[in-house]
């Protein structure tokens, strides 16, 4: 009985929840990242993994692009170029991607340790695939982040334009290994293989998903 009331009150209170969403909006699955507690209990998670990083104040911009409930990347383990903000429900899978799935397959594939990363950014208030008339990307609501190539520790520097359909086995393999890793981590994963403009990079981002390419 007590538990068909709980039952119950948990229905009502999901109901109670739940708005209306404007149309093109992505789908988020539960609580809006942006609801406080989540985000503390986000920042709270990067703190505990050692990330180091600055909050940022939200922005809003008149054009529909946002930042909020973002964070600057300081330092995640390693060096990462570009990095501006990154909402915190896509800097710590991100964290945990560049320490965890991005070491394993350069130990795997390539026998190396990546120092540092380049991406190409996060935050820019433009249509997806900067098509005038498309909705907004995820980059323009600071929740998308592309990344271009990966520096050794023994010199070598891998890019995803040069590599993905590359000569090297090796290289080709980490390439795929770190986006199959990327796809159990964000809910949208683009790269060569979606289309020709992600022919230098991957892109992720915690939009409507899953989607993986
Ligand atoms: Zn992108």
């Amino acid at each position: 009985m007590r538990i068909l009331a709980l039952l119950l009150l948990a229905l009502f209170l999901a109901s109670c929840g739940s708005s209306p969403r404007a149309p093109g909006r992505p789908t988020q699955a539960g609580p809006s990242p942006d609801d406080p507690r989540i985000l503390r209990q986000c920042l709270g998670n990067l703190s505990a993994l050692g990330v180091s990083y600055q909050s940022l104040p939200d922005r809003q911009f008149p054009n529909g692009c946002s930042a909020t409930g973002s964070v600057k990347l300081v330092a995640v383990g390693i060096p990462v170029t570009n990095l501006g903000a990154l909402k915190c429900g896509l800097a710590l899978p991100f964290s945990l991607w560049v320490r965890e799935s991005v070491q394993q397959a350069a130990r795997a594939w390539l026998d190396g340790y990546v120092t540092k990363m380049e991406s190409f950014g996060t935050f820019a208030c433009r249509p997806v695939n900067n098509q005038a008339g498309n909705r907004l990307s995820e980059h323009g609501r600071a929740n998308a982040v592309d990344i271009a190539a990966f520096q050794l520790a023994d010199g070598r520097r891998i890019t995803v334009k040069e590599g993905w359909n590359g000569p090297d086995a090796n290289v080709r393999r980490f390439l795929r290994a770190i986006h199959g890793s990327a796809c159990r981590r964000f809910n949208v994963v683009l790269g060569p293989d979606a289309n020709a403009l992600h022919h230098d990079h991957l892109h992720f981002d915690m939009g409507r998903g899953p989607y993986c390419r």
